[in-house]
């Protein structure tokens, strides 16, 4: 069968799902992309997207999308309760042109990601996966809609359907890791005593509380405690809380992305804690690979190309966020007194970029 004739299923329709339907359709493919649920979200989820998914997603046009939309943050200020520690500027990070974090609400990186997809494809909306067979090498899928059921038989399906995905259980894959001790509050927020258009975070140890900018005075507000208004930073004035949520972070992983010609792709392959902020454009990045590697009829190399590469990203952020919720006095003198004497060096700044950037994973090859 010629390869644009494959018949491809996408389960999901959040940014993962999303973006391999976008970059399939680039590549000539006609996919078919089912939600189970509508849109939009109410809260904001993710907010970054790094230098890494705009290289990616720049030649289908949603870049240019989201540039338009989003803010700019050009420094990240790390502070103890009465003073700034240090501050990591943007412009040391190792990229030739993207020297900022791009910030965007999910909903909206979602919405641009619809409108990237224009007329070429729609997303099924209220349709959901609720059954998946290997049947002789070939999927065996039912959907649900409206209390109708539908029986298909496609030649690829991808799961972009979440943390907890359907595809991943039915596919019986395993999905190893555990959950961290402590749980964590959230909040859109506000408020006024913030530089705006910057990223904060304040070591309150034995607590950290970081503040991203979402647009004007409102900042997305993450804590390592789930009383986060509790321990405001005292030059900080709560003006509006728009929503808040607590949550219990895990960092898991699958042991394979594939059966046959069934994949897995950004959360459902793996989750880790929202430190770094790289959870989504992981998923991002999955999405695109494996549109590469369907064009390029290579399917099998998927697993071998993604597993090392979030492998590697889980065991970074996993250090990173047993460091910053430690409370430890070895802990609370690294944080206030090492990292601020090594962050102030340019060598340093351009290495921790590096990883919060997404520059640390394998550059596309279809880019070069
Ligand atoms: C409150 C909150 C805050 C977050 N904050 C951050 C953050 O600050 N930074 C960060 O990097 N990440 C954050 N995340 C995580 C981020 O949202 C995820 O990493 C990202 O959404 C992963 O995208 P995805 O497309 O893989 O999965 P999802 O966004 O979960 O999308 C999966 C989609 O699949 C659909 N689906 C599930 N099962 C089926 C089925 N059987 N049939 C059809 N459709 C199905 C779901 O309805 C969903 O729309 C946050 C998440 C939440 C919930």
């Amino acid at each position: 069968m010629a390869r644009d004739n494959l018949d491809i299923l996408i389960v999901g329709a959040g940014p993962v799902g999303l973006t391999a339907a976008v970059e399939l359709t680039r590549r000539g493919f006609s996919p078919r992309l089912i939600e189970k649920d509508t849109r939009p979200h109410k809260e904001s989820r993710a907010l970054a997207i790094n230098p890494r998914s705009m290289d990616i997603l720049e030649p289908n046009g949603a870049t240019k999308r989201f540039i338009k939309a989003g803010i700019k943050a050009r420094g990240m200020n790390f502070h103890a309760p009465d003073r700034l520690l240090f501050r990591l500027d943007m412009r040391n990070i190792p990229h030739p042109v993207r020297k900022y974090m791009l910030v965007l609400p999910q909903v909206e990186t979602e919405k641009h990601l619809i409108a990237t997809l224009g007329g070429n494809s729609k997303v099924d909306w209220k349709t959901e996966l609720t059954g998946l067979v290997l049947k002789g090498g070939k999927p065996a899928v039912t959907l649900k809609r409206n209390g109708k059921t539908e029986t298909l038989s496609p030649d690829i399906v991808i799961g972009a359907d979440g943390a907890h995905s359907t595809v991943r259980k039915a596919l019986g894959i395993n999905f190893i890791g555990e959950a961290y001790e402590h749980d964590w509050g959230l909040a859109d927020v506000h408020l006024d005593g913030l530089a705006p258009e910057e990223l904060h975070i304040f070591d309150l140890s034995p607590l950290l509380i970081g503040f991203i900018p979402i647009r004007g005075d409102l900042f997305r507000v993450v804590a390592d405690t789930t009383n986060v208004f509790d321990h405001m930073p005292s030059c900080v004035k709560v003006k509006k809380v728009i929503w808040e949520s607590q949550f219990r972070i895990s960092h898991r992983q699958v042991e394979t992305y594939q059966k046959g010609p069934a994949f897995l792709a950004g959360d459902a392959a793996h989750i880790h804690s929202p430190v770094g902020g790289r959870g989504m454009n992981l998923g991002i990045e999955d999405a695109a690979w494996l549109a590469y590697l369907i064009a390029q009829d290579d399917t099998e190399s998927y697993t071998q190309h993604r597993h090392p590469v979030a492998k590697n990203v889980l065991e970074k952020v996993d250090r990173a966020t047993r460091i910053i919720s430690s409370d430890g006095s070895v802990t609370t003198f690294l944080r206030r007194f090492v990292f601020p004497y090594i962050a102030r060096r340019n060598f340093a700044q351009r290495n921790a970029f590096r990883n919060i950037t997404g520059l640390d994973t394998p550059a596309p090859p279809w880019l070069e």
